[in-house]
């Protein structure tokens, strides 16, 4: 039987989100609605999600001991990483203690490795994926790019957000590559993935549900990426049947293979109807921002839906819509939102702040929602809002 007691008692559930961004922050909204009460932990204090969260601990997620440390501390009824960087291993021993993470302790420790995750759907589950090599020196790489060929994408193993990544045009670009990667990994230098370019029509995040009510798939996200890190999605990419349903069930694949309850976005290009597998977040997926205004229920609530093993029976799409990222670059701790009337002076669109509280370099701060009749009018609609915005960055 299902149940949730009251919060905040021993009847209650209680979850601990590992990562405290913006789609943490939904995730521990969403859980909120349903009387769950959610401890944030991140590596830096006032991170979004422990703004909205009960009660927070600011830890480093990559050290075992720590992690270990506010595990047993809180003893969570759910464990819910939200990011990649995590001490891992700790998470797989505590699961074997009778933990329950979120969607397994296995599918978070084989997706926060590129190869983890790419041997498992290319050698194991036979799924398409653009041809590939690791390297662990120097002497490997350049081993790897022969074997793969140019042009190719080179990435640190462990990386997200297009951090350490770069493409490989011509032999002029090998070593710029090989340092880029080596400074841009998550865990400092090391194994690089080197993959033939894949030249592909339009790339898509198929979010996946896997709930006590079997497995469902969102409409698919249609996606623009500058230099790796997400800028435009929308919902839903126009596809042919033919690649649709080969796109379900590669995510079909992928997912019953990671198992467990929750949301997945599924990443695949899609050339000529031909769909290969990219890479999957046992967990939302920043392009599915989208669904808090495409769905009745969006990719945060139905992941905190299926996690705490209640039914997603279908996924309500509402219609064509858009998302558009709020980048702001400098380096402070005060930035102003301005010109809002004008964002949000057309009906249909949306803001989200995040909250973040400070900005070196580039970072994701808001983004921008729209819905209209079809994805092309959402996203001008997005478009036309996000150029209304203006962004004061003040001196810190
Ligand atoms: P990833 O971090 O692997 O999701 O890569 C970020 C983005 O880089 C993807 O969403 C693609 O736009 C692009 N990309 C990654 N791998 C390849 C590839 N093998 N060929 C072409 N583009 C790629």
């Amino acid at each position: 039987m299902a149940q949730i007691g009251s919060v905040m008692t021993s009847a209650g559930r209680k979850a601990l989100l590992l990562g405290s961004g913006e789609l943490g922050k939904e995730v521990a909204i969403e859980l909120q609605r349903l009387g769950v009460e959610v401890v944030a932990c991140d590596r830096y204090p006032n991170a979004p999600a422990m703004q909205v969260a009960h009660r927070h601990h600011v830890i480093n997620m990559l050290d075992p001991e720590q992690l270990r440390n506010v595990i047993e501390q809180e003893k969570p009824d759910h464990i819910i990483p939200e990011v990649e960087a995590i001490a891992t291993p700790v998470l797989v021993e505590l699961e074997k203690l009778g933990y329950n993470v979120t969607p397994t302790a296995q599918a978070t420790l084989l997706t926060m490795n590129r190869e983890g995750i790419r041997r498992l759907a290319a050698e194991e589950l036979g799924v398409p994926t653009s041809p590939y090599r690791f390297a662990g020196n120097y002497e490997e790489f350049r081993e790897a790019i022969k074997e793969v060929g140019i042009p190719c994408v080179v990435k640190p193993i462990m990386s997200s957000s297009g951090h350490g990544q770069s493409t490989i045009k011509s032999e002029a670009d090998i070593d710029a590559a090989w340092h880029e990667a080596q400074e841009g990994g998550r865990a400092g230098a090391g194994r690089v993935i080197v993959e033939g370019f894949v030249d592909f029509d339009y790339e898509i995040t198929l979010l996946t549900v896997r709930s006590v009510s079997g497995t469902r798939f969102c409409e698919p996200v249609g996606h623009i990426q500058v230099s790796g890190d997400y800028r435009y999605s929308w919902q839903p990419q126009p596809m042919s049947t033919e690649a649709l349903e080969s796109a379900r069930e590669i995510a079909g694949k992928v997912t019953d293979a990671l198992g467990g309850y929750g949301i997945f976005g599924v990443e695949l290009f899609v050339k000529d109807n031909k769909v290969i597998f990219s890479e999957v977040s046992p967990r939302p997926h920043d392009t599915g921002m989208v669904t808090m205004i495409s769905q009745d229920v969006s990719e945060f609530g139905l992941h905190a839906r299926a996690l705490l093993g209640l039914p997603v029976p279908d996924i309500r799409f509402l219609g064509p819509s858009a998302s558009r990222a709020i980048v702001v670059e400098g380096d402070t701790d005060k930035i102003i939102m301005k010109n809002l009337e004008k964002v949000l002076a057309e009906p249909g669109v949306q803001l989200r702040i995040f909250g973040k509280p400070e900005v070196k370099g580039h970072r994701r701060m808001g983004v921008i929602l729209a819905t209209d009749e079809s994805v092309d009018a959402a996203r001008e609609k997005a478009e036309r809002a996000y150029k209304a915005l203006e962004v004061e960055v003040l001196p810190r």
